[in-house]
């Protein structure tokens, strides 16, 4: 039954990579980009995956066009045995317990499996829905939740994304940049906390050109070594790859939604194919390619969040930021009601099932509505908590949504230890000091 069906081909580099497959699949194999199994230690983020008949053409097909390989593994089928057993006994439809068995035997699921999980009834199906992701998790990435700190640097933006709480059209807001002394004191904070990464997320500031990005990342690397996610919306390709090669490491840069209708409508600055093409060069540089989507946008059904996840999947996406709409004052969608926790929750869940081995970060957006949702998402699937450490006298004016909640250190204690999971062992700060706290 553990029978191998697929290989994994690991090239030299993202570039080997994607012309790799593309010579693959010009000569008729069948391949699919996968995110790579972080235990085979690779320099591109993504994997070639060809059947296993396949292999050895493949490679010799590979080698012709010059394209490095650094390793060829078999592909083990991500197994969970015992999860039907565990379930049995409760109120779940045939149907719905079909498609666990999928997963338990390590098959592929289809767009019309991920509707019907996305559409669990009930208490017992959801229930079965969270254990089976929170078990992918626990078998894929273990139980320690990875944290990482965000700074959001500046609110000033030259779009009007109608969701959004910085839009350009909210005249009211006080707008505020933090100058590069700043951010690099947040940095170093968080770099004697023992944290590995620092996202710098803002709004789509002209200000912050190219070459003060580029300053930034550079001094970033040499003062701290930290990694660095950026997120700061669209650029020009030779500004992405300008970052890539100072050394930032990964690009976050959501989908949002792949319904075009909704996507159009909600961002009337934006091209669809523009921001998948912008997606594309995030991972052909090599960066570790964030998207995710926001559950609950207008108009929005299973459907729509079931091609989000394929499309994650297809992509290779590494990173998956899914959280609720949550309406922001002064936008034209304030009237609109907050997306559900519990459809989030699904999508997060089924989002691990699919694409498997990403990082999925239990969404500040998620902790804003519901106290203990970071919880409830580390139980669905989610591995990794953002700390929000933007000073508190801006915060005020990052509220991309309303009451958006502050994640800082003890509210990642209190999520993470609720979940019963571990803290991430760089950690260089004592989190049991929240521990009697009354709060905490
Ligand atoms: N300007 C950057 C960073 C945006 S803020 C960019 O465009 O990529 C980061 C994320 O916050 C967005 O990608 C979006 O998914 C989320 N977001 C913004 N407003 C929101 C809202 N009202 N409800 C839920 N999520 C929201």
């Amino acid at each position: 039954m553990n029978e191998i069906k697929h290989h994994l081909i690991m090239t030299g580099s993202t570039s080997h990579m994607l012309r790799g497959d593309k010579v693959l699949k010009d000569k008729g194999i069948e391949t699919a980009l996968v995110p790579a199994p972080a235990e085979y230690g690779s320099v591109c983020a993504i994997a070639i995956r060809v059947r296993k008949e396949d292999s050895d053409i493949s490679e010799k097909y590979l080698r012709e066009n010059d394209i490095v390989i650094s390793g060829i593994y078999e592909e083990k089928p991500q197994r969970l045995t015992g999860l039907i057993e565990k379930i049995r006994n409760s109120v779940i439809r045939e149907e719905f317990l079909s498609i666990l068995k999928k997963v338990e035997e390590g098959l592929e699921l289809s767009f019309e499996d991920i509707v019907i999980l996305l559409k669990a009834e009930g208490t017992a199906e959801k229930e079965a829905l969270f254990k089976a992701a929170d078990e992918m998790r626990k078998e894929i990435l273990g139980d320690v939740v990875d944290i990482r700190g965000a700074i959001e640097f500046s609110n000033y933006c030259r779009k009007d994304c109608k969701y959004c709480g910085v839009r350009k059209g909210l005249t009211t807001l006080e707008r505020y940049r933090m100058d590069e002394e700043e951010i690099m004191e947040i940095v170093h904070e968080l770099h004697s906390l023992g944290l590995k990464t620092v996202i710098l997320q803002s709004g789509e500031d002209p200000f912050w050109t190219k070459e003060k990005i580029g300053n930034l990342i550079t001094r970033i690397k040499k003062e701290t070594g930290m990694r660095i996610t950026l997120s700061l919306g669209e650029r020009p390709r030779e500004e992405f790859e300008y970052f890539k090669e100072l050394g930032a490491d990964n690009y976050l840069l959501k989908i949002e939604t792949t319904n075009k209708d909704i996507f159009e409508y909600v961002h009337p600055d934006d091209d669809y194919d523009h921001r998948i093409e912008c997606s594309k060069w995030i991972r052909e540089l090599g960066y570790i390619n964030g998207s995710g989507c926001i559950i609950g946008l207008p108009g929005q059904r299973e459907e729509d969040i079931a091609k989000d996840i394929l499309f994650f999947k297809d992509m290779g996406i590494n990173m998956i930021g899914i959280g609720p709409f949550i309406p922001a004052k002064g936008t034209p969608l304030e009237k609109y009601p907050h997306g559900s926790v519990e459809m989030t929750l699904k999508a997060v869940a089924v989002t691990r099932l699919v694409c498997k081995r990403v990082y999925l970060p239990a969404t500040t957006a998620l902790a804003s509505i519901d106290p203990d949702g970071q919880t409830k998402a580390l139980k669905a699937g989610a591995n990794t908590i953002m700390l929000i450490n933007t000073p508190s006298k801006y915060r005020y004016n990052y509220q991309i949504y309303s009451g958006k909640n502050m994640i800082d250190l003890k509210s990642a204690y209190k999520a993470i230890k609720g979940a019963n999971r571990q803290f991430p062992p760089y950690l260089k700060f004592d989190m049991e000091v929240f521990s009697d706290e009354p709060n905490a």
